[in-house]
């Protein structure tokens, strides 16, 4: 069936059916050249325009200050965990991460390899809030400050940005890029895996402040190093042209649809929806996450207070009603309703009214 399934998933994601269909459109002969795009040159004059728009798309979007560069990476989230690490530690050799779940968990762990890392608050044995601002101990001495954005399979969202005194401030954003404004001249780098707000994997979107550039450290790999990455204008070697290809068509539609202005109020309205259902549900369904830092993009819940036989009858019955990669991380079960950019109010709707008559029939 060619009929679109409600798709939650956490990432790869939910992408615009209009963008799916223009590129199947033009995935055969791409602009009357015979050839597929993903049958080119990374150095064809396609191609080279595909670079260019994308990165100014990225710009026009989130109003990127001329300082900054924006770079197109391969190697996911994870390659970047490393990579910050390797083309920013070497300042001071110490770096400050804020843990907050899973992703900023590994991404820590990742950058120990490469120098001193702190944990500016003790890890909570259950992700769930964060410490307030105020509780931090910072290294005045550290390289850079990092943290996670969001936390795709926690479901914990930072509400503010972490001021951190001048201190260059990195943050993983793969999973809420897109959905809000942000200021970015307060950060030095921030980075995203394109593969859940804006496009295919394959693809990490790195924004850097120029004057951090140049301070690599003399392991890394040349297809991680931002500094060369910068100056070959993303093209070092091939890059994963599909990949940004559906990413530059992906921001064109989200520049169609009133920018981030309006992903920002579309994902309150989606989020509230569902925060609003649980609340209404008197218990039957339940978020373990402080209010404060409850994610808009990821939504994790417990159905009967995390009866494992209710979850997955709940899970049955929503794939029968095509409701599709609602099963929470492996790592902490229960139901994630991931909602980003593509997912629609009427999609959360219908994912509402189903909680609604399931608890009807079995709470
Ligand atoms: N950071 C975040 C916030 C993520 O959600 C993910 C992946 N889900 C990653 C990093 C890792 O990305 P990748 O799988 O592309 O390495």
């Amino acid at each position: 069936s060619t009929q679109s399934a409600l798709n939650f998933g956490a990432g790869p994601a939910k992408l615009p059916r209009e963008v799916l269909e223009d590129v199947q459109k033009e995935f055969l002969s791409y602009q009357d050249t015979g050839m597929s795009l993903i049958e080119m040159s990374h150095r064809s004059k396609e191609y080279t325009k595909i670079n260019a728009d994308v990165q100014t798309a990225v710009r026009e979007l989130l109003q990127v200050p001329d300082n900054y560069k924006i770079l197109l990476m391969q190697g996911g989230g994870c390659g970047a965990f490393a990579a910050v690490a390797m083309n920013l530690i070497n300042r001071t050799g110490a770096a400050d991460y804020a843990v907050t779940g899973t992703w900023s968990a590994k991404a820590a762990k990742e950058a120990a390899k490469y120098g001193e890392v702190n944990l500016v608050f003790p890890k909570a044995d259950k992700p769930g809030s964060i410490p307030d601002r105020s509780t931090w101990k910072m290294n005045p001495q550290a390289s850079y400050v990092y943290y996670c954005d969001n936390e795709t399979v926690d479901g914990v969202e930072f509400s503010y940005i972490p001021e951190t005194n001048g201190v260059p401030l990195v943050s993983d954003m793969s999973s809420s890029i897109m959905s809000k404004k942000i200021d970015v001249s307060k950060f030095g780098v921030i980075f995203a895996g394109a593969q859940k707000n804006i496009g295919p994997s394959g693809v990490v979107v790195v924004i850097i402040r120029e004057d951090l550039l140049g301070n690599p450290m003399k392991c890394c790999p040349s297809v991680f190093d931002f500094t060369h990455i910068a100056k070959e204008n993303s093209v070092h070697n091939t890059p994963a042209t599909f990949s940004v290809y559906v990413t530059e068509k992906v921001l064109q539609w989200i520049k169609r649809n009133g920018g981030l202005d309006e992903m920002a109020k579309q994902s309150q309205e989606k989020s509230g929806l569902l925060y609003g259902a649980m609340v209404a549900s008197g218990g039957f369904y339940s978020c373990p996450i402080d209010e404060d830092c409850r994610s808009r993009m990821n939504v994790p819940f417990r159905v009967g207070g995390g009866d494992e036989k209710l979850e997955e009858l709940f899970l049955q019955e929503a794939e029968k009603l095509r409701m599709h990669q609602l099963k929470g991380h492996r790592s902490v079960g229960g139901i994630r309703a991931s909602l980003y950019n593509a997912v629609t109010l009427a999609d959360v709707r219908l994912l509402v009214q189903f909680m609604e008559e399931f608890q009807k029939r079995h709470a």
